[in-house]
């Protein structure tokens, strides 16, 4: 970073006003109906959260030997976490 300006780079390389940004990221997603500003979301551009999400997918995986794979949901929106989907083995579980 180190710009001095009223940009803010998205994930995809495009860029917004950080004013506007900053709205946007604050308060109730349309999309997906989460809260920022009362809940602790993760979300998909924060490193740190994406640790966390892996931390928690690999745990996942090693804890249920039939849990084939797992994907993180992320709002297409605000890119807060939504869920997670679990892919069965299903060669195990029969
Ligand atoms: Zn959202």
């Amino acid at each position: 970073m180190g710009f001095d300006d009223n940009l803010f780079k998205d994930k995809d390389g495009s860029y917004r006003l950080a004013s506007k940004a900053k709205k946007v990221k604050k308060g109730i997603c349309l999309t997906c109906g989460e809260d920022s500003t009362t809940r602790d979301l993760l979300y998909e551009y924060n490193t740190d959260d994406m640790l966390l999400v892996r931390e928690y997918i690999e745990d996942h995986l090693i804890t249920y030997s039939n849990h084939k794979s797992m994907k993180a949901i992320w709002c297409n929106e605000c890119k807060a976490l939504i869920e997670y989907k679990v892919i069965l083995d299903d060669k195990k579980s029969n």
